[in-house]
C-alpha cells in the first residue's frame, strides 16, 4: 500500500512533481557551483562581555546567478545527501584559513578565532584529519586560533574514532565547540571523553530564556555544567541587550547574535575593529 501512495503521488500530484523536478535542478545546479566559483563565506562577529569583537563564525553563502544568495538550510541538507559536502567543506575550511592567515599578520586582527562549521558526514572520511592538517600548512594559519563547530550527532555512532580524530587535530593546537547544544544526543557521557573547548548554546534556547522558566532552567545548567567540567561557554541568538544581560549575570560572557552584528563580509568585520559594534 505504501508503494501504491508513492506511485500515485508522483504521477498524479502535479506539486509534487514540480518539487522533483526543482529538487534535481537544485542537485544539479549544486554540483557546478564550485567550479563556478558560486560559494561565498560570510563572517558573524563574536563579542566578549564589552562587545569586543573575538572572533567570527564562518558562514557558507550560495550566490546562484538567477537565484541570487541561497541560504544553506535549502542547499546543505542536499549537500549532504549527495556527499558534495566533503569538497564544498573542505573549500569552507580553505578559504576560512586563509583569511586567518592574513590576519594573524595585522596586529589589529592578530587575535581574531575563526570558526568553521565541519558536517559530520564531513568529519567521518577517513581523509578528514589529513587533509585539515594539510591545509593549515598550505594556509599557514595558526591551528590555535581555528575553532571546528561539531554536533552531538557526531558521538552516537563510532566514539572511539571520533574521540581519536578530535584529539589528533588538538594536539595540533585546534580547537572543538560544540554546536546547537542540547537539541541533539542526550547522553551527557560524551562530554567528559571529548576534547572539546566550548560549548555553544543553540539560539532556540536563547530565544525563549526570558520567556519560559525551562528554557531559562536549561540555559543556566548549561553554563553550570560548561564551567564544571572547564569548558568555555558562547551563546548564540543574541538579539537584545535584555538576552545579554540575563547571559551574563548567569555567567555566560560570550555572545554572538544579531545584536552585535550580522553575518557579514570581510571588510564589514574589519570596519568593527575600528568602529567597533553598535550593539
Ligand atoms: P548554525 O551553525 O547554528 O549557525 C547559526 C545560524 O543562525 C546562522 O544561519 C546565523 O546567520 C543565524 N543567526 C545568527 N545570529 C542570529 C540571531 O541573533 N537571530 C537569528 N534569528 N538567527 C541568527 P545561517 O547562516 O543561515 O546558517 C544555517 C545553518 O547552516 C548553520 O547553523 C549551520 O548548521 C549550517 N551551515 C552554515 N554554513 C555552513 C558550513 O560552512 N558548513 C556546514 N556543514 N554547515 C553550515
Ligand atoms: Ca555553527
Ligand atoms: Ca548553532
Ligand atoms: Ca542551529
Amino acid at each position: 500500500a505504501k508503494e501504491a501512495g508513492r506511485d500515485t503521488l508522483s504521477f498524479f500530484d502535479p506539486g509534487m512533481q514540480a518539487a522533483l523536478v526543482s529538487r534535481a535542478r537544485l542537485e544539479k545546479d549544486l554540483r557546478q557551483a564550485l567550479t563556478n566559483d558560486e560559494w561565498r563565506l560570510v563572517y558573524q562577529p563574536q563579542v566578549d562581555i564589552e562587545d569586543q569583537l573575538t572572533g567570527v563564525e564562518a558562514l557558507l553563502r550560495w550566490q546562484h546567478p538567477e537565484r541570487g544568495m541561497v541560504s544553506p538550510g535549502e542547499f546543505i541538507p542536499i549537500l549532504e545527501s549527495t556527499r558534495l559536502i566533503n569538497d564544498v567543506g573542505m573549500w569552507v575550511l580553505e578559504t576560512a584559513c586563509k583569511q586567518l592567515n592574513e590576519w594573524q599578520h595585522q596586529p589589529d586582527t592578530a587575535h581574531l578565532t575563526v570558526a568553521v562549521n565541519i558536517s559530520p558526514i564531513q568529519f567521518r572520511e577517513d581523509s578528514f584529519v589529513p587533509k585539515v592538517k594539510a591545509i593549515l600548512r598550505r594556509t599557514g594559519a595558526p591551528a590555535n586560533k581555528l575553532k571546528l563547530e561539531v554536533t552531538e550527532t557526531l558521538f552516537v555512532e563510532s566514539q572511539e574514532n571520533t574521540q581519536r580524530k578530535m584529539e589528533h587535530l588538538r594536539a595540533q593546537g585546534v580547537r572543538f565547540s560544540l554546536d546547537d547544544f542540547g537539541t541533539g544526543y542526550s547522553s551527557l557521557a560524551y562530554l567528559a571523553k571529548l576534547p572539546l573547548d566550548q560549548l555553544k548554546i543553540d539560539q532556540s534556547f536563547v530565544f525563549k530564556v526570558l520567556d519560559s522558566p525551562a528554557n531559562a532552567a536549561i540555559v543556566e545548567s548549561t553554563i553550570a555544567l560548561a564551567q564544571s567540567l572547564g569548558l568555555s561557554v558562547i551563546a548564540e541568538g543574541v538579539e537584545t541587550r535584555t538576552h545579554k544581560n540575563w547571559l551574563a549575570r548567569h555567567g555566560c560572557y560570550a555572545f554572538q547574535g544579531y545584536l552585535f552584528g550580522r553575518p557579514m563580509v570581510v571588510e564589514e568585520i574589519e570596519a568593527l575593529l575600528y568602529t567597533g559594534v553598535e550593539a
